[in-house]
């Protein structure tokens, strides 16, 4: 027998093949400006490309690094692009880029204490630092890292669900605004709640949870028998950056005696700035917060996060003991983190934090959060100052929405529409920037989510300019 069923290679072709990822991987962070951040690719084009049956035999691996430097790469849109504005960008960093490939080279298990106390330990100083940064319990409080901050709304409420309502759940009722994220919606299907017991509450013109409306909701299902026990506000909506009125939910929440959830996958990162911290007041009053470094933590994919004020309630949620994982229990305060969410086996995410922490320092992090912050603000300048563009929702936690009307010209609302729509499909087609539209209070405009601190006031100039010149052609 050849030894091929070891799955290995040897050291000399072990170190050409990392070589070669590490050349193609800085190349992608030095280059990357150069580069167009759009890719278009149909399903039969990607067919084409790649589709074709297992392999039984082997094929020499430098060909098959080759095949994906040269084809599977460059078919991603790069959304670390300075020129990439849309949904949200993945502006991530190569310190942590390093970080994962260690994790995932020494292929560390990050459930329980036992098996890696270091990656465990390192989960807890690093969640210590955002427990401090968010002004949770420091004793008391605990949360985890997650795949995302899909994952980690989900587990704060289930979390919720069991600490409010135990087992019988067919009555609870949960609140959130028409502008919350649809990964609350979707957890609250995985949970097996019914469409009738979620409130979607309407917001204010600022886009903003309307208090009075969600006090009547919850007056009215209290009349009609039903048990609210949950409000999740958004800090920072996905769509304009918008902060629900954060203290006024937690006084509504503390005398409804309700659940606190905050959904900050977007904004939470905010906290580092003075601007954001100040946005964000009342969020340390949350009983569970979602967080996404992947997002404006500068974390490469994937890394989610959820805080509670008490950790005792993920451990009274998730922890099962089957008779395979007896004898590593240990002690307490060693933390076995498939006790405190969803997964078993899971990933060494703590270290891509804390590697890019060390590295840079976390004023860095504030100083690139601060920057995104005055760059979104910039371009609000810049707009109100054109005889083109008009503003829809104001420059908040980074994120800006306007659209093209002249003053000179009078289009109707419809025709806005149009125009805005071509816009981006114009820009988008000549691969330029990345720069989608979003419909706010039925207008369609276009949207600008400005975290990456590599993007450059001069960026958002070039790409309004050819903005302007694709809506000449138009109109
Ligand atoms: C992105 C986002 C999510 C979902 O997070 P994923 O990391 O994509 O799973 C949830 N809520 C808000 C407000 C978001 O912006």
């Amino acid at each position: 027998m050849d030894n091929s069923h070891k799955l290995q290679l040897n050291a000399q072709e072990m170190k050409d093949y990392g070589y070669q990822v590490i050349d193609a991987i800085v190349e992608h962070f030095i280059e990357e400006t150069k580069k167009q951040p759009v890719v278009f690719g149909t399903r039969e084009e990607m067919d084409s490309l790649f589709k074709t049956e297992a392999p039984e035999e082997p094929m020499n691996y430098k060909e098959v690094m080759d095949f994906v430097v040269d084809k599977v790469l460059p078919n991603s849109s790069i959304v670390s692009h300075p020129k990439s504005y849309s949904f949200v960008p993945g502006p991530s960093n190569y310190v942590s880029v390093m970080a994962d490939t260690l994790a995932t080279g020494f292929n560390i298990f990050s459930g329980g204490w036992a098996a890696s106390p270091a990656a465990a330990e390192l989960e807890i100083v690093t969640l210590n630092w955002l427990l401090k940064l968010f002004k949770f319990p420091s004793k008391k409080g605990g949360g985890l890292f997650t795949s995302g901050g899909s994952m980690a709304n989900l587990t704060a409420l289930v979390t919720a669900r069991r600490q409010m309502c135990g087992d019988d759940f067919s009555k609870a009722v949960i609140y959130m605004s028409d502008q919350a994220h649809s990964s609350n919606i979707k957890a609250i299907r995985v949970l097996g709640f019914r469409k009738e017991q979620v409130r979607i509450i309407p917001t204010d013109l600022e886009f903003k949870m309307a208090i009075n409306k969600l006090k009547n909701a919850i007056a009215r299902d209290r009349l009609a028998g039903l048990q609210p026990f949950c409000i999740i506000a958004s800090a920072g909506t996905t769509n304009t950056g918008t902060v629900d009125p954060l203290n006024d939910i937690a006084r509504i929440c503390k005398s409804e005696k309700l659940w606190f959830h905050i959904d900050g996958a977007y904004g939470g990162a905010a906290i580092l700035s003075k601007a954001g911290a100040l946005a964000l007041k009342g969020i340390e009053k949350a009983d569970s917060l979602t967080i996404d470094p992947h997002k404006w933590l500068y974390q490469p994919y994937e890394m989610g996060c959820l805080l509670v004020r008490n950790h005792k309630w993920l451990s009274q949620t998730f922890t099962e003991k089957p008779e395979y994982l007896r004898d590593i229990e240990g002690n307490t305060s060693e933390i076995n983190f498939y006790d405190h969410g969803i997964q078993l086996t899971r990933r060494f995410r703590a270290l891509k934090f804390y590697m890019s922490m060390k590295t840079f320092g976390l004023n860095a992090f504030r100083k690139a959060v601060a920057y995104n912050i005055d760059l979104a603000e910039e371009t609000e300048t810049i707009l109100r100052a054109s005889t083109n563009w008009e503003v829809i929702s104001p420059a908040t936690l980074a994120i800006i929405n306007f659209r093209y009307n002249p003053i000179d010209k009078q289009y109707t609302e419809k025709e806005l529409d149009a125009l805005n729509q071509k816009i981006s499909e114009g820009i988008i087609a000549s691969k330029e920037a990345l720069l989608v539209t979003t419909v706010l209070q039925n207008q369609v405009v276009l949207r600008m989510c400005l975290i990456n601190p590599r993007t450059t006031i001069n960026d958002i100039k070039e790409t309004l300019q050819k903005c302007t010149a694709i809506a000449k052609t138009l109109s």
